[in-house]
């Protein structure tokens, strides 16, 4: 039976990476049925919603989606897309598998780690406090009440983080570690500061990990963690981490793999999972055939394998390494020098990978 997989091909590069992606996933003779859908600036410029309630629509029925990048205004316009999606699906975990492949320019060769970020709470919540405001005054009244003394010109952001998107995060991490052959889990927090709130994270943390003997488990202080990363990332596995420090994290994991352009995403929730480059739209590259389709590609490996066609996504995960180690057809930002003649274009890469698909 044909999976149906709501396609978003988003704005900027969107589309034209879609296209790519829609080719080497069709490439591998797994049934995809397709519903389009809009989302981003374009349908804004349109309709006046960057985010249409029929695209919504469509991801709660198909409950799989595949999403190009999306722009989001700077101070003014419409709101993220991505947050809108994330909110309304309840998209809980993003993972972000950074893997080093062979061919690609890195000092960190022995990188394969993947991310597994709580996409939900923390101070991303967004229960802010603007200076000045009397929503903020009251606040800090109520905190001098508590004994905690804040300065009058501050701005505050609220930073929850609950036992229970703590319990089904890390529990997400090491279900995604037994599915995908892993072998040890480290949780990552702050706990020595925030005791009530990271330190909250780490004691739910080892109270799952007791729940999964067979998989290793440790934790990190995140400076540590960082600093480690870029020594002995071989060391590392699956790394789950509360919101923020997923958020900075997974872009030193892309740094340390090569780039944006190789890595892939997919934020899984309770109602569906939507899967999506870690780049934004890139658009000043907008409708010139040029950039990097492997994270796309990438994320629809994921989403795959999301789809139980597991073979299905080894083989493009394969392909896609297999061009990168050749070299010769890849886009301009594998390449040596990045105005090297010899480079293709987004399609290009695409025929090259379903070739190697075939
Ligand atoms: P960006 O990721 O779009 O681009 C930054 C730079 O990274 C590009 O100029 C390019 O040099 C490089 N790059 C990105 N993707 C590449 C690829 N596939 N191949 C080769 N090189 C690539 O980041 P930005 O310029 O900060 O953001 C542009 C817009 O995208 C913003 O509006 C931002 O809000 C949005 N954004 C969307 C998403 C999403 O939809 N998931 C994620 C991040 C940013």
């Amino acid at each position: 039976m044909a999976h149906e997989v709501t396609l978003i091909p988003g704005d900027g590069t969107g589309p034209e990476l879609i296209e790519a992606t829609r080719r080497v996933l069709e490439a591998t003779g797994v049934e995809l049925q397709w519903d389009r859908q809009e989302a981003g600036e374009d349908v804004y410029e349109a309709e006046g919603n960057p985010f249409p309630d029929r695209t919504l629509e469509s991801l709660r029925r198909t409950k799989v989606g595949i999403k190009g990048p999306t722009t989001t205004p700077v101070g003014s316009g419409f709101r993220s897309v991505n947050v809108l999606l994330r909110k309304e699906l309840d998209l809980y975990a993003c993972i972000r598998p950074c893997k080093a492949y062979e061919g690609v320019r890195t000092r960190f060769p022995e990188t394969d780690i993947v991310i597994v970020r709580e996409n939900t709470e923390d101070l991303y919540a967004g229960i802010e406090y603007e200076e000045g405001t009397e929503d903020n005054a009251r606040l800090r009244a109520f905190l001098a009440e508590l004994g905690a003394n804040v300065r009058e010109d501050s701005g505050i952001s609220i930073k929850p983080i609950s036992i229970f998107g703590s319990e089904r995060i890390v529990e997400h991490a090491f279900q995604y570690a037994k599915a995908n052959d892993r072998r040890k889990v480290t949780a990552v927090h702050k706990a020595n500061i925030m005791k009530f709130s990271d330190g909250l994270f780490l004691r739910t943390a080892r109270e799952v990990a007791e729940r999964h003997p067979d998989v290793e488990f440790e934790d990190r202080i995140v400076d540590n963690l960082c600093n480690q990363l870029v020594s002995r990332p071989g060391e590392y596995d699956v790394i789950v981490l509360p919101n923020p420090y997923g958020d900075i994290v997974s872009d030193l994991g892309a740094g340390m793999i090569g780039g944006l352009g190789l890595a892939p995403g997919g934020n899984i929730g309770t109602q569906a999972a939507v899967f999506e480059a870690t780049h934004g739209s890139a658009p000043k590259y907008k409708g010139l055939n040029k950039v990097n389709p492997t994270a796309l590609m990438l994320s629809g490996a994921l989403m795959l394998r999301h789809l139980d066609e597991r073979e299905a996504g080894d083989r493009v995960e394969a392909a896609i390494a297999e061009v990168i180690r050749k070299g010769e057809r890849v886009t301009y930002d594998l390449k040596e020098s990045r105005d090297d003649p010899s480079a293709v274009g987004t399609s290009e890469f695409a025929d090259a990978v379903i070739e190697e698909l075939s």
